[in-house]
């Protein structure tokens, strides 16, 4: 007794606590400490052998070892166990699994994506997890990219809002409650700013763009307090993101005072050597990552050797290891992991993995995630008298009962509908089924439970998407990554399609759900089209040629281009993989049980050739078409239609002259004029007149949403921080430029439906 080391003392202050334990470590010690591996190979080496600080992608029973191992260590210095939980717990069989990131950010609501955060992070917690690699704060750019539906879409400012909102969720109230797990906001930064789609190409992009758009939501979170950031895989005018000193150091340890952790992506001091080329060994690797600030090292084994080797031959001074070591310890202490390394707590899963409030919440987040893009008046189904007590649609009185064709390769996919990171995406090999299939209701499983009594649904798979084949490239990448087997898309099957025909032509309303496939999405995943892929075009031209009013559902994981047939259809909703509960969503929004809301948080190309179709682009080139296409979006960033009619009259600037530091005020008159109650998203972009360098046409920076009954109107605020009306000028200084303005205020970024009213900005 008594010779219990002053690290171990919780008296102490951290900084003391972190003192003596880096002056008790070695330098293998300390090495470890750096390192974050994968679990998936046994941990064992990479507690006894290796001294890992932290392991990644660890199956529950792994979770039990690595604590068991840990306890047993030299000093106990207790492991920081971390995974990719980003719409929910997504490798643990049964947990809640959302709406994927996109999903989420077609609510608009951070107050919803806070709340889902918050449930996930107590699943989590429950399981000896700490830390999620959530959110993304990329900006989708290319739609060709296969990570688009992890990002919040394609806007700064609806990404910063609900960015931090998540980070909120996932922290609770600080990381002493045991139901907090450390948020990771990342790729840090830019990139998304894919050549053509790319997965972790150079990306061609300059300080003073990175500051305009890429950078403020991971300011925002580096201010408001994410504890940890991960880089991107991208190198940047030369420099890999891993040892971009202007990045890391300057700006965000620097300008912006982030005192976190800062972990790289998946062997990014390795890829510096096999794969960017810019080191010959990993030696040199290790000790330019240590110097450029990079805390934790994820997924290159070979730093351990190359950190020492660095140290031993003088490429690197001990001390600055340790800098990095003293952030991790740190980082550990005040999650008192040393008091309570917070193990897996069985009786807790069984309280809450899966609990049914986080099912209703999920329910929630469905249902709010749907966008309605188009509507010839066929939805809703069923004449919207609500719900029975057994959550079925009511028919109206009289009404003959009518059969519904639910129909397409996407209808009943249970695991497809989950989207990428969850159960068997790929990512996790300890659940190769998946999530349990009766947690899930896909839409064939939503119309069988939700029309009205005495209605008869009908189905029939129509179409395959595709089929993978090996790589003819070889089976592994240079790393020892498996390199995904390649898409081959189906022939359309004519013996489907009649199925499929017989089915629709026998019934009163077709559904028709499309979309792609976990095969065509993620990392090392994007797409060169954007099509509709295998036998669904000729599906869905079949099925709109039988005179049917079909409704095309298309469940993806992003924007896709549709065939002219689908334009033609009755309807089409859009549900960015929506979750367990998604299927039931389509259905009861189709039967009118709820009421459509989402709004498209990027915009939908009309052809992958156009390429980037982002809102906000710089003002100055020439016209608006190609010579063989419109450069217009098919569906533009805002947009998302509901059951009823809503306009928007008499914009007024409450004082039309402000200063820099005030606040700009604005009200708009705002009715509902159909017969249906709607949740209007009220959108607020800003215009700058004349600016000092090209700029962007319009910016969103402001939003409300609003409930308004049938026949209601309202007078909706509008409040903006003049300061938020600013640009990036040649020097790469954010300023507001005095001068004169416009606000644009409407239902969507397009600029046939958005009022306007000018305001002066005086210096
Ligand atoms: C991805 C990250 C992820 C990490 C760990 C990387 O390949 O880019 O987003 O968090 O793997 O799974």
């Amino acid at each position: 007794m008594g010779s219990s080391p002053p690290y171990l003392d919780p008296a102490l202050s951290v900084p003391e606590r972190v003192a003596d334990l880096v002056g008790r470590m070695t330098l293998p010690e300390k090495a470890g400490q750096m390192l974050q591996l994968n679990a998936k190979d046994g941990v064992r080496h990479l507690i006894e052998d290796m001294h890992a600080g932290s392991i990644l992608h660890a199956s529950p029973d792994r979770v039990l070892e690595a604590a068991a191992l840990t306890e047993r260590t030299r000093l106990r210095i207790p492991l920081l166990v971390a995974e990719d939980c980003i719409h929910g717990h997504s490798f643990w069989e049964g947990a809640t699994i959302y709406p994927t990131q996109l999903g989420m950010a077609a609510t608009w609501d951070p107050e919803l994506v806070e709340r889902i955060a918050r449930a996930t992070a107590v699943e989590v917690a429950a399981t000896g997890v700490h830390w999620t690699f959530s959110p993304v704060l990329c900006i989708t750019r290319d739609l060709r990219w296969g990570r688009v539906s992890e990002t919040f879409g394609e806007d700064p400012f609806l990404i910063g809002e609900l960015a931090s909102a998540m980070v909120r969720g996932y922290q609770g109230d600080g990381l002493d409650d045991p139901t907090a797990v450390l948020a990771c906001a990342k790729h840090f930064a830019g990139y998304s700013e894919t050549q053509g789609g790319r997965d972790a190409s150079e990306a061609d992009i300059s300080r003073r763009k990175l500051r305009s758009w890429f950078l403020p939501p991971f300011e925002r979170v580096a201010r408001e307090g994410c504890r940890t950031f991960m880089l991107g895989y991208q190198s940047m005018d030369g420099v890999p993101v891993t040892v971009n000193n202007w990045l890391l150091n300057e700006v965000l340890r620097g300008e912006w005072g982030y005192t976190g952790t800062l972990v790289t992506d998946w062997d990014n001091v390795g890829r510096m050597v096999w794969e960017q080329h810019v080191y010959a060994d990993h030696t040199q690797a290790a000790a330019a990552a240590v110097r450029a600030g990079n805390d934790m090292v994820m997924t290159t084994p070979a730093f351990f050797e190359g950190a020492q080797e660095a140290v031993a031959t003088g490429m690197l001074d001990e001390a600055e290891i340790d800098a990095a070591v003293r952030r991790v310890l740190t980082l550990k202490f005040e999650l008192g992991l040393f008091e309570n390394p917070r193990h897996p707590d069985r009786e807790r899963q069984a309280a809450v993995i899966g609990s049914a409030d986080h099912a209703g919440l999920n329910l929630e987040a469905a249902r709010r995630s749907l966008v309605l893009l188009a509507n010839d008046g066929t939805l809703p189904l069923a004449g919207g008298l609500g719900a029975g007590p057994d959550g079925r649609a009511v028919a109206g009185a009289g009404s003959a009962p009518r059969t519904v064709a639910v129909i397409g390769p996407n209808a009943d996919d249970a695991q497809t509908q989950l989207g990428d990171w969850a159960g068997s995406s790929g990512q996790a090999d300890w659940l190769p089924d998946g999530h349990p299939r009766a947690m899930i209701r896909t839409v064939l499983d939503g119309f069988r439970e939700h029309v009205p009594n005495g209605w008869t649904v009908t189905h029939a798979r129509g179409a395959d998407i595709l089929t993978v084949g090996p790589d003819p490239e070889g089976a592994f990448f240079p790393d020892g990554q498996p390199r995904p087997e390649i898409v081959v898309p189906a022939e359309p099957s004519e013996a489907m399609i009649a199925e499929a025909v017989a089915a629709a032509e026998a019934a009163d309303h077709v559904v028709a759900v499309v979309g792609d496939r976990i095969e065509l999405v993620g990392e090392g995943r994007s797409t060169a089209t954007l099509e509709l892929i295998g036998g669904q075009i000729a599906l869905l031209d079949a099925l709109v040629a039988t005179g049917k009013p079909v409704v095309v559902v298309v469940i993806s994981s992003k924007p896709l281009v549709l065939p002219p047939s689908a334009h033609r259809a009755a309807a089409i909703v859009h549900a960015f993989n929506p979750g367990m509960l998604g299927g039931r969503a389509v259905a009861e929004l189709a039967l009118g049980l709820i009421e459509p809301s989402g709004r498209l948080p990027l915009s939908f190309a009309r052809h992958a050739g156009q390429q980037p179709t982002y809102y906000n682009q710089v003002r100055g080139q020439h016209g608006t078409r190609y010579a063989d296409l419109t450069q217009r979006p098919a569906f533009v960033f805002g947009e998302g239609l509901s059951y009823t009619t809503v306009t928007y009259t008499d914009l007024e600037v409450s004082t039309d002259v402000l200063g820099t530091g005030d606040t700009l005020r604005a009200r708009v008159t705002v009715r509902n004029t159909g017969e249906r109650p709607v949740l209007e998203t009220v959108q607020a972009y800003v215009s700058d007149t004349v600016t000092s360098v090209t700029w962007a046409e319009k910016e969103l920076k402001a939003y409300r949403q609003v409930r308004l009954a049938p026949g209601e109107s309202r007078e909706v605020v509008i409040e903006l921080p003049v300061a938020e009306c600013s640009l990036v000028d040649a020097e790469g200084r954010r300023i507001v430029e005095p001068g004169a303005f416009e606000l644009l205020v409407g239902p969507s970024s397009r600029d046939a439906v958005l009022l306007r009213a000018g305001f002066t900005v005086k210096g």
